[in-house]
This record gives structure tokens, C-alpha cells and sequence, in this order.
């Protein structure tokens, strides 16, 4: 069993390091560890629209408060979507261009590293642990596409890796690391009880971009709104609701409680919304270029999900820019097959 150095014992006199927090555990030890060596740690998180969450703010705030060091905050969620349509070194097994993502948050740090007068940046990648990109040759990609090469330490797996600059440096040494590796969490759980750090949350989580239904969506879009025509927006309301490809150029959004109906009516603009006005029903988003056709389909989606009786109409309020109509739609039936063939995540 690996001991840690006391601060005493350092040879890191003056120097600051950049650690990459993500709220998860590794990263929190992979600052403590490095700070424990005796060297300024300043924490920066990197937001993008795909994980940014209340909660995951509250925990890298609780985390450098703990770790009692000075957090910076980047906001890269324009980068990131640009990263995300056109990855050079692809996806993961959903729409998560992971290998590009940690190179666009280690050119960040490096970016911060400078601004700070740092010596180098640390992160808390486990080689292994991720399939995509905590392989040995996507941390190599990582280090070297990101321009920080031998000036990033990963502390939970130096010890399997080649030593970089910080050991090369004498400023930690190898018996300050680790040699983890894999997915299993049992020794980073061993050395925070080793640290003291009792209240941690084991991983990150939730980007979205894993997500096998979300990924679905998005590549459905990718294929019929178009990468260029794809802003924020199009990428946060795939989140939204159950959603049906009618036809090659329109889609259909349909609330599924009243949480959704309310945010779905943030993106209403550009779209029609069809509302139910005389029973309890979801809000109704339908986009593209629909025909009269095809928004009478539309409407009698949004009527399916309303409270209904079978073959008795549903009157609803159907607006564009302004403009509402009103109009009668027979829903819908419950089990028409049809429903099924369009839903985006379960179509073939
Ligand atoms: S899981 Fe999401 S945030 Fe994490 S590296 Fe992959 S794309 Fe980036």
C-alpha cells in the first residue's frame, strides 16, 4: 500500500499547477493528491452545454471548498458544438466525441496554465476506465494534440504512463502516484479515505452525448436539419419530449408532463405549436417546412396524447408566428403502428 508524502517533504517550493475538475471523485483526488505534494493547486472547470447542471456547479464548488483552492469557471459550449458535428477522431458508441472533447478542455487548461504562470495541468483520467478515450493511445492523442505533452500529470495513473515534466522536475515524485487503471473504484475510494475526503461523488456523470436515445436523435438531425443549420437550441431540445420523424423534412415534438410542455414553449419560435383547447393535453412542436398535409398528421399526434375518446375530435390551437388557427383533429388511434415506425430512437 502506497503512503503520500507529507507537504515537508516536498520539493515544489513556488510551483502551481492547473487541475481540471469535473465534480466526479477522480478528479478531487487527483487535485489532492497533487496538493498534498506541496504544490499550488487552482482548480478550472470547463462548462459545455451538454453537462451544465445545477447540481454539478454545487458539487465542484463544494469540491474547492474542501480542497480549499481557487476554482476558475470556462464557458467552451460554442467550441464544443463544433467539436461535436465534425469530431476528428470520431465518436464514442452514442454521439460522444470524447477524444476531441478532452483535447478541446486541455487546450483550456493550457490556455489558463499561461494566464496563471503554472507549470503544468493535472486532470483525473484513469487509463482504462473509459473506452473511447482513456486508452493509452488517446491519452498520448490528448497530450500531444492539446500542446501541453509532457506538461500534464495524470496523478491516479502516472505510474503506469512515461514520467512527464512535473516528476522529470522533481517537484512530485513517483511515490506521491498511482498506478491505477480500469474501472473498478476501489483504490481511488481506499486513498480518499486515505486523504480524509469522506463526501465525494464517485463519478461526473451526465453528458448526454452517451446517451443512446439522445444520440439517436442527434444524428437524425444531423441528417435532416444539417450540422450548418444546427445552433444550441437544436441540440438542447432533442432532450425534449417523445419525438417523430413524419416525413423526411418535418418532426414532431410532443411534451410528456408539464415540466416538458413548459420547456418545449421556449423553443416555439420557428415552430408550430399546437395546443389542445378544451381538455388537458401536451404542448405540440412541429419543425421543418410541414405541408397542410403534414400538419394535420401532426395534429392528430397531439390529439392522440390529449384526453380524448376514441373517433370523438379534439379542438386545438395551432400557431405560427403569431398567427393561430383553430382546429378539429380526430386523434390518432392508440395503437396505430405508425406511431412506433416514427419514433426517431426505435426507427430502423
Ligand atoms: S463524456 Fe461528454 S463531456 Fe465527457 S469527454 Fe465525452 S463528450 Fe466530453
Amino acid at each position: 500500500m502506497k503512503n503520500i508524502r507529507t507537504e515537508s517533504e516536498t520539493s515544489a517550493e513556488g510551483v502551481r499547477t492547473i487541475a481540471l475538475l469535473s465534480g466526479g471523485l477522480d478528479s478531487m483526488l487527483a487535485a489532492a493528491i497533487v496538493k498534498r505534494a506541496g504544490i499550488e493547486v487552482i482548480g478550472l472547470t470547463v462548462g459545455f452545454f451538454v453537462n451544465a447542471s445545477s447540481e454539478r456547479e454545487a458539487r465542484i464548488a463544494s469540491d474547492v471548498r474542501k480542497l480549499g483552492i481557487p476554482l476558475r469557471t470556462l464557458d467552451l459550449s460554442e467550441e464544443h458544438l463544433e467539436v461535436i458535428k465534425f469530431p476528428e477522431h470520431g465518436y464514442g458508441t452514442a454521439v460522444n466525441p470524447c477524444i476531441d472533447c478532452r483535447i478541446l478542455m486541455l487546450k483550456a487548461a493550457l490556455r489558463v496554465m499561461e494566464e496563471e504562470g503554472a507549470e503544468f495541468v493535472i486532470t483525473g483520467e484513469v487509463l482504462g476506465q473509459r473506452p473511447m478515450s482513456q486508452h493509452r493511445r488517446a491519452l498520448d492523442v490528448a497530450a500531444v494534440e492539446s500542446g501541453l505533452g509532457d506538461r500534464l500529470l495524470r496523478p491516479l495513473s502516472a505510474n503506469l504512463l512515461p514520467d512527464t515534466l512535473p516528476v522529470v522536475e522533481g517537484w512530485i515524485s513517483r511515490g506521491d502516484l498511482f498506478s491505477i487503471s480500469g474501472r473498478s473504484r476501489q483504490e481511488q475510494i481506499r486513498i480518499a479515505r486515505e486523504l480524509g475526503i469522506t463526501d465525494y461523488q464517485q463519478s461526473a456523470g451526465g453528458c448526454i452525448l452517451t446517451d443512446k436515445v439522445y444520440g439517436a436523435r442527434l444524428r437524425d438531425s444531423f441528417k435532416h436539419v444539417g450540422k450548418d443549420a444546427m445552433g444550441i437550441d437544436e441540440f438542447l431540445i432533442l432532450r425534449y419530449g417523445r419525438q417523430f420523424r413524419i416525413s423526411e423534412r418535418v418532426k414532431v415534438f410532443v411534451g410528456r408532463n408539464a415540466r416538458e410542455n413548459e420547456t418545449l414553449a421556449k423553443f416555439a419560435r420557428e415552430r408550430y405549436a399546437i395546443e389542445p383547447l378544451s381538455v388537458p393535453g401536451p404542448l405540440t412542436l412541429v419543425e421543418g417546412d410541414p405541408s397542410e398535409e403534414e400538419l394535420f398528421l401532426a395534429a392528430r399526434i397531439a390529439a392522440r396524447y390529449c384526453d380524448h375518446k376514441d373517433g370523438v375530435p379534439v379542438a386545438l390551437g395551432m400557431s405560427q408566428s403569431g398567427d393561430t388557427r383553430t382546429v378539429e383533429s380526430l386523434p390518432l388511434p392508440t395503437d396505430d403502428p405508425r406511431l412506433a415506425a416514427w419514433r426517431i430512437e426505435t426507427r430502423r
